[in-house]
């Protein structure tokens, strides 16, 4: 068995998708240091800079002082504590949604909504798109699974005449991790209404960054309330911490409750994070500033390089992806930047198909417009 995974790793790194995580040496932020290096960093997903907002790091210190730095138990038998319940009432308050259940990740809340929701003898309805978390939750709820092609809502459309089911779920991002394109939402809903489908959104990039006060995709598209909608969103990329919440009607979230399992066999998240989630929830909604901010970044970004070979893909999101196409090259482009003081994400298959390799500048609004003009700068001497 050691010489065959020996001899898959030589072909990784001869097809060029070897992957070497760098090691930190000092916080989440626009500067990143690397073996005593310093670099602008464009990989992280802390759009709104609150990884290391003070008022949040405040609130992580008050809650490890006030309920230790550990939960104990899962939250079922005994890590459910006043700070989960107050920012479970919160979230779902400020997507407005009925009720909210806390997960310790996106990732874990992904793979229990979908095998608690369906099964064996149902369908979901996927894009093909869709972040890695949501493509393992089907394959764990053995439901038949259909993928239809990025945002085409006529071939979905045409796959829920054909396939019926006892329950059926269409699955979306709603901002797409790799693109930063926005789903579809008002039109899948409808598809839901008129199939008698359900429409599970994760909005892990959404939530946060887009809509009024930062409520997420489902407010920047003015998406009606539906008893239909189960919405996921993440507390690790705009929230600065970590964590995901789950918002539905109160009986899908009871449900999920009692049959989650990656809720209901895992410790608890530490208390600790939830009060400094409740910060987070606070400054999100008095973000008006960071996310102008973070929008005049995407406009100089985008400007900056409008006419140059430099193909970036039409998001409107944080996420602004610079299409290169082949692996080899997309990790000599990194390498270019790197050594020009940038740290930009090289981002192969199997994260995005085949042929499509690329950047992935991720801005935040903890950037300086100086950090953007040294992207731009030196992607325009590599043009
Ligand atoms: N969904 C999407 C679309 C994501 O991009 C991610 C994280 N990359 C997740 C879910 C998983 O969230 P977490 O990192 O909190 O596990």
């Amino acid at each position: 068995m050691l010489a065959d995974l020996a001899r898959q790793l030589e072909k990784l790194d001869a097809d060029g998708l070897t992957r070497r995580p760098p090691t930190l040496q000092a916080p989440c932020g626009p500067v990143a240091t690397i073996d005593g290096r310093t670099l602008i960093s464009f990989a992280s997903n802390d759009y709104l800079g609150l990884a290391n907002d003070p008022a949040v790091i405040d609130a992580a210190i008050d809650g490890a002082r006030h309920w230790g730095v550990g939960a104990g138990a899962s939250a079922l038998v005994s890590g459910h504590f006043a700070p989960h319940a107050e920012l479970e009432r919160r979230l779902a308050e400020f997507v407005g949604y009925p009720r909210a259940l806390f997960f310790s990740t996106g990732y874990l809340a992904n793979i229990g909504i979908v095998p608690t929701l369906v099964g064996r003898g149902d369908a979901v309805f996927a894009d093909r798109l869709n972040h890695a978390s949501l493509i393992d939750a089907v394959q764990l709820s053995r439901a038949d699974s259909h993928r239809y092609p990025h945002g085409d809502l006529a071939a979905l459309e045409r796959l829920l005449v054909s396939r019926p089911a006892r329950r059926r779920l269409i699955l979306t991002d709603a901002v797409f991790s790799m693109d930063g394109d926005v789903a579809p939402l008002p039109e899948l809903l409808d598809l839901a209404e008129r199939y008698d489908a359900w429409l599970v959104i994760d909005d892990a990039h959404g939530f946060g960054v887009l809509g009024h006060q930062g409520r997420g995709s489902l407010d920047h598209c003015c998406l009606k309330k539906s008893p239909r909608i189960v919405y996921m969103g993440t507390l690790g990329k705009a929230a600065g911490v970590s964590g995901a919440f789950v918002a539905a009607e109160a009986t899908v979230i009871d449900w999920l409750l009692q049959r989650a399992r990656s809720h209901i066999f895992t410790t608890a998240s530490p208390p600790l994070l939830a009060n400094a989630l409740l910060a987070a929830l606070d400054l999100i909604a008095e973000g008006e500033s960071r996310r102008m901010h973070l929008a005049g970044l995407r406009a100089q970004l985008r400007s900056g390089l409008a006419d140059t070979r430099w193909r970036l893909l039409p998001s409107p999101t944080a996420i602004q992806p610079v299409l290169v196409g082949d692996n080899h090259e997309v990790v000599a482009v990194a390498a270019a930047l790197a050594e020009r003081g940038l740290w930009v994400p090289a981002i192969r298959p199997p994260t995005v198909p085949a042929g499509q390799a690329r950047l992935r500048v991720s801005l935040s609004a903890a950037h300086a417009t100086a950090h953007v003009s040294q992207l731009v700068d030196a992607l325009r001497a590599l043009d």
